[in-house]
């Protein structure tokens, strides 16, 4: 019988799956941030300004290099979803596969966000986080994911039969770059840091989110490698534990506060340089 799309299992299959894995990149030529630099900035920092992101909106916000920002659950459990620029230029933009890459699915403290190419290089260095006792639970789940993209209205018109719905995380991002004066936003809207998400992969492999353990006065702190614009959005899934894409869920404004260090405070400091690749690409 022919069965054209029928492949037969391999005589040495277990043994081709018994091969032990090596990670993808060994990260210990990365230089590796001294957090105590960090501290002793943190503690002579001056507190410059405070954002409110309003439930099922995004907000921008912008940090000087070598300042701190700083994201909390004010009012009740919610996810953000963060996107980050340099503020010199809008097309030097957070990469979340080659973050994921480097440090794992999901971030901890002294975890870079990394830049795009060519640049490629530390845009924000998490210092904090009032969730880093989380771990992972018993469902292989864990906060802070560089997994999942951004809610957004094309998936959401795709798979609801056609629905219009405009406070999708991609749409309050690119409202609120847009309102922050840089132009073709929706363009330069990217997948994002989930903030206080917990999500992971089931054992088929598919992406899950579970209730955020966040709750009111939780932060996630950073500190700015270079000057930064960002524009986090207040999830219209709220802690995500059932759906987004819909006004149904129950959904609570984020605060964004920002500092700025003094430059005698950033002793020890280096700011990172962009990549040095030649970019021929060998011709
Ligand atoms: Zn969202």
């Amino acid at each position: 019988m022919h069965r054209p799309f029928h492949l037969e299992t391999p005589a040495d299959a277990d043994a081709r799956r018994a091969v032990a894995p090596v990670l993808c990149y060994p990260t210990g030529t990365l230089p590796v941030p001294d957090l105590a630099v960090y501290a002793n900035a943190r503690e002579r920092a001056q507190r410059i300004g405070a954002v409110t992101v309003p439930a099922r909106e995004g907000r921008a916000f912008r940090v000087p290099a070598g300042g701190f920002f700083r994201i909390t659950c004010t009012e009740g459990p919610q996810v953000g979803d963060l996107n980050l620029f340099s503020a010199a230029d809008p097309q030097e933009r957070f990469y979340s596969g080659k973050t994921r890459a480097l440090h794992g699915t999901h971030l901890r403290v002294g975890d870079r966000m990394w830049s795009v190419f060519p640049w490629l290089r530390p845009m924000a260095t998490l210092v904090a986080d009032t969730l880093g006792w989380y771990g992972t639970d018993p469902y292989g789940g864990r906060v802070h994911d560089v997994i999942g993209t951004r809610c957004d209205p094309y998936t959401h018109w795709l798979l609801s039969g056609g629905g219009q719905y405009h406070h999708c995380c991609h749409s309050n991002l690119t409202r609120a770059l847009g309102d922050a004066g840089v132009e073709g936003a929706e363009a330069l809207v990217h997948d994002v840091l989930n903030v206080f998400m917990c999500t992971g992969f089931t054992e088929t492999g598919q992406y899950f989110m579970k209730a955020s353990p966040v709750r009111p006065g939780d932060y996630l702190e950073f500190f700015a490698e270079i000057e930064l614009l960002g524009v986090l959005s207040a999830c219209p899934g709220g802690d995500c534990s059932a759906e987004h894409s819909s006004d149904a869920a129950a959904c609570h404004p984020l605060e964004v506060e920002i500092w700025e260090t003094p430059a005698e405070a950033l002793a020890g400091w280096v700011p990172p340089v962009a990549n040095g690749y030649d970019r021929t690409h060998g011709r």
